[in-house]
């Protein structure tokens, strides 16, 4: 397989678009990019690397961190999760409010932010450190010391995420979150400025096409039931409510974030990070979308 022909043909094909899309700028600090970048980088379970355009370029991971953050409350609190998390894709925009109420605090899955905040209210309960900690258990996944906060973003979505506020708030007046809400906020807001490129991201997920070992020592992170159902939640929930045509066009587990990362793995055979900041309107990198589908048509690997 020809992986950097094929990452040279998607980079091609995915120009045009590049201009089509508009930028998160909800968060200030997100407002000032431009929507031109676009990077992609492979990871194969054999251990080669394959790289294109901005791939080695640093952004902030958003909700790709939900991954990371879920992996690491598994491995705390094993399948006690999902007394307080459900397993059920959304359907609703990643900071919705709605559901929340008539399902009395328990979010629909930890992929959107309400189930985020309740998994780092899980760590905050475990560690007092816990966005140190999340960037440690990163930085250990990726095999790489030099992945850190980008605090300016991390100080821009504590001053205007109102939305993100009033989540932990609600979620705290059901009893579904132990910590106090600014703690929870804090560590969350933290996670999601962790910043990396698409091939330290490609390198973050490998675990999960590896039955949950890291391939370069075979350290265990998670055991294989486990990264089954970490990467049958990024194929169910991990698109917010555009997942089935993700799962439709991709076919494969992925996770995005609203810097336009995406990340998604082939069991057995590769990690794949794409990054692109234009997104499309539920907040999923549009460039980013189409390049994957790309790969798994001209490589002719998905799961399906
Ligand atoms: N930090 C973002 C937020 O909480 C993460 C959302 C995302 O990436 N979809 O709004």
């Amino acid at each position: 397989m020809n992986y950097q022909k094929i990452l040279e043909e998607i980079h091609a094909e995915v120009q045009p678009l590049l201009a089509k899309s508009h930028v998160a700028d909800y968060i200030p600090e997100l407002a000032h990019i431009s929507p031109k970048k676009f990077g992609m980088a492979v990871l194969t379970s054999e251990g080669e690397t394959f790289q294109i355009g901005d791939a080695t370029e640093k952004f902030s991971i958003q909700s790709i961190s939900k991954v990371f953050a879920l992996t690491l409350a598994m491995r705390l609190e094993g399948d006690a999760i999902w007394k307080r998390v459900g397993r059920e894709p959304s359907g609703t925009a990643f900071n919705s409010l709605v559901q929340l109420e008539y399902e009395q605090g328990i979010p629909r899955n930890p992929f959107i932010n309400a189930g985020a905040l309740v998994i780092t209210d899980m760590i905050l309960s475990h560690l007092d450190n816990a966005h140190e900690t999340l960037l440690a258990f990163i930085q250990k996944l990726a095999n790489n010391k030099n992945i850190v906060f980008d605090l300016n973003v991390a100080r821009s979505e504590k001053e205007t995420g109102y939305l993100n506020i009033a989540l932990a708030n609600f979620i705290k007046s059901f009893g579904n979150l132990k910590n106090a809400p600014e703690n929870v906020l804090n560590a969350y807001f933290h996670h999601c400025s962790i910043a990396m490129t698409c091939t330290e991201l490609a390198h973050a997920g490998i675990f999960l096409a590896n039955k949950g070992k890291l391939p370069w020592n075979n350290e265990k992170i998670v055991a294989p039931n486990q990264a089954k159902y970490i990467k049958s939640l990024m194929l169910t929930c991990g698109t917010y409510d555009s997942v089935g045509d993700f799962a439709y066009r991709v076919g494969l587990p992925g996770k995005s974030g609203v810097r336009g990362g995406i990340l998604a793995v082939m069991p057995g055979k590769f990690s794949v990070c794409v990054w692109s900041p234009g997104l499309n309107e539920t907040g999923n990198s549009l460039a980013g979308t189409k390049a994957l589908e790309l790969f798994t048509t001209l490589t002719g690997i998905s799961i399906f």
